[in-house]
C-alpha cells in the first residue's frame, strides 16, 4: 500500500504540515501535483508569469525527491480524473493534503474526498496555509469577528497561548516511494510559455523588517518584504514567517494577521466573492466607462502616482500596497467603476493574487467591505503623493514623461469626482 500527497499551494518540503503527515503514517509515499483545467481556465495569458513561477517550484521539488529515488508525479487532468488514474496505479491507502479555505476549492475537496471514500480510500487534510484557521479566532459567543482590531487582539492572545508547531517534513524525506519520473510536462504543454524573468527572493530579511514600520509606506523605497507570491504558493512557511515576525516586528506581524483576517472572512462569508460585504453597496450605480476603464488599466489617468502605480503592475506583477490603495480608491470613487471590474484586473496581474486579500483590499477601498474605509473618505491622489513619494522617486521611475506635453491631463477633476462620489453613495446607502 501507498499513501498519496497532494501538493497544491504549498510548494515547499520544509516545514509542510500535510506532508510531515503523510511521511510519517508508515507506509511509502507518492507525491503527486495536479496542473487542474478548471483552474487554468482562470490563467488565460500564455505569459502569465505565475506558470513559470509554479513550474519552477515544481521542478526544484523533482530535484530534491530525486535525491531520494522518488519523483514528483505531475498529472494534467481534473483531480476526479487524476485520482481515478492513481487508484488503479496504486493500491492507495489514503490521500493527505493540506486545507484550501477559497469556496471553490472546499467544494473540490469535497467531491475528491467522496470519490476516494467510495473506493474506500482515506482523505486527510491539515492546517497549513494559516496560523489559526476561521473557527479558532471568534468572538466569546462563537460569532466571527468583522472588525479587524479586536481580531488581531484575540489571535495575538491565542498565539500567546499556542506555541507555533513545526513540522520537519524535509527530515522525512526517506519515507518517499522510489519512483522514476515517466512524464513531466514543459510549460507549452499545458499551453503557456515560460517567461525569462526573476521573481521575489525567498529570503527572511531582518534588517528589512525591523525598518518595516518606518519605510513601508514608501513605494520608492525597498520597504516590504516581497514575500506575497511566496505566501501564495506556499514556498515559504507561514508558521516560520510568523516566528519571525515576532522576533523582529509587530507591524510587520500585524500585516500577517490581515492575510489571515481575510481568509477567515471570505470562509465565514462567501458572498464577498460576488457581492458586497455590505449589502448596501450592491445598490451603487456605477458608471462603468469601458474607455474610463481602459486608461486606468494602462496607466494613463494623468494622475501620476495612479499612472505609476499601474504601470508598475503591468510591467512586473507587482504593486506596492500603499499604491493599491491609491489606484483602488481612485477606480471606484473617482470613475464610479464597479470594484469587481479592479478585483478582476487585479487578479489577472498580481504574482501575489490571493482572492481573500484581494477581495478584502477592494472592498476595503471601495467602502463596501468589513472594516472599510468610510464612503466620504476618498483618497487625493496629489496629497498621497506628498505624504508618500514627495520627491516624486516613484512617479520618476514609472512614469517618465510625467511633467512633459506628452504626458495626459488628469481624466478627471478631483473637486469634481470627490463630490460626485460622496453624493452617488450617500444616494445609494439611504
Ligand atoms: P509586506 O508588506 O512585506 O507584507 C508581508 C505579507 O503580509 C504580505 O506578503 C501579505 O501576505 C501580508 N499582507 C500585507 N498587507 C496585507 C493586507 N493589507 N491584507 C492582507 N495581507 C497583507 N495581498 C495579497 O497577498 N494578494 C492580493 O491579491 C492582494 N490584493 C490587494 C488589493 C488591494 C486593492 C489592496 C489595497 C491590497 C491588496 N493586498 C493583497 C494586500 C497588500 O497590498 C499585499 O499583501 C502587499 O502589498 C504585498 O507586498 P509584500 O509581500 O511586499 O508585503
Amino acid at each position: 500500500k501507498v499513501n498519496i500527497f497532494w501538493f497544491r499551494r504549498d510548494l515547499r518540503i520544509d516545514d509542510n504540515h500535510g506532508l510531515f503527515q503523510a511521511l510519517n503514517a508508515g507506509l511509502p509515499v507518492v507525491p503527486v501535483f495536479i496542473f487542474d483545467p478548471a483552474i487554468l481556465a482562470q490563467f488565460p495569458d500564455p505569459n502569465d508569469a505565475r506558470l513559470t513561477f509554479i513550474h519552477r517550484c515544481l521542478t526544484d521539488l523533482d530535484c530534491e525527491f530525486r535525491k531520494f529515488n522518488s519523483s514528483l508525479q505531475v498529472y494534467v487532468s481534473s483531480p476526479e480524473v487524476v485520482f481515478g488514474q492513481l487508484a488503479s496505479k496504486y493500491p492507495i491507502h489514503s490521500v493527505f493534503t493540506n486545507t484550501d479555505y477559497e469556496p471553490a476549492s472546499i467544494l473540490r475537496d469535497q467531491k475528491v474526498a467522496q470519490i476516494l471514500l467510495n473506493k474506500g480510500i482515506g482523505f486527510h487534510s491539515f492546517k497549513d496555509q494559516i496560523i489559526f484557521h476561521q473557527n479558532e479566532v471568534v468572538k466569546a459567543d462563537g460569532s466571527p469577528y468583522t472588525v479587524f482590531t479586536p481580531y488581531s487582539k484575540k489571535w495575538k492572545e491565542k498565539l500567546a497561548s499556542h506555541p507555533i508547531p513545526v513540522y520537519e517534513s524535509e527530515k522525512h524525506l526517506y519515507s518517499l516511494k522510489h519512483l522514476s519520473s515517466d512524464y513531466f510536462p514543459e510549460l507549452t504543454e499545458i499551453g503557456y510559455q515560460l517567461q525569462d524573468r526573476s521573481f521575489p527572493e525567498k529570503k527572511f530579511d531582518s534588517i528589512l523588517v525591523e525598518n518595516y514600520a518606518k519605510t513601508r509606506d514608501f513605494p520608492a523605497e525597498n520597504g516590504t518584504s516581497k514575500l506575497g507570491v511566496h505566501l501564495r504558493f506556499g514556498t515559504i512557511s507561514i508558521r516560520k514567517l510568523t516566528q519571525f515576525a515576532q522576533m523582529h516586528s509587530e507591524v510587520f506581524l500585524n500585516e500577517l494577521i490581515w492575510r489571515n483576517f481575510y481568509m477567515d472572512i471570505l470562509w465565514h462569508f462567501p458572498h464577498v466573492v460576488e457581492k458586497s460585504f455590505k449589502t448596501a453597496y450592491d445598490f451603487i450605480p456605477w458608471l462603468n466607462n469601458e474607455s474610463e476603464f481602459e486608461r486606468w488599466c494602462t496607466g494613463q489617468t494623468g494622475y501620476p502616482l495612479v499612472d505609476a502605480g499601474m504601470r508598475e503592475l503591468n510591467e512586473t506583477g507587482y504593486m506596492h500596497n500603499r499604491v493599491r490603495m491609491v489606484v483602488a480608491s481612485f477606480l471606484t470613487k473617482h470613475l464610479l467603476i464597479d470594484w469587481r471590474w479592479g478585483e478582476a484586473y487585479f487578479a489577472s496581474k498580481l504574482l501575489d493574487y490571493e482572492l481573500a486579500s484581494n477581495n478584502g483590499g477592494w472592498q476595503w477601498a471601495s467602502g463596501s467591505g468589513c472594516d472599510a474605509a468610510p464612503y466620504f473618505r476618498v483618497f487625493s491622489p496629489d496629497l498621497q503623493t506628498k505624504k508618500f513619494d514627495h520627491d516624486f522617486k516613484y512617479i520618476r521611475k514609472w512614469v517618465p514623461e510625467y511633467g512633459t506635453s506628452s504626458y495626459p491631463k488628469p481624466m478627471v477633476d478631483h473637486a469634481f469626482a470627490r463630490n460626485r462620489a460622496i453624493e452617488t453613495y450617500r444616494k445609494a446607502l439611504k
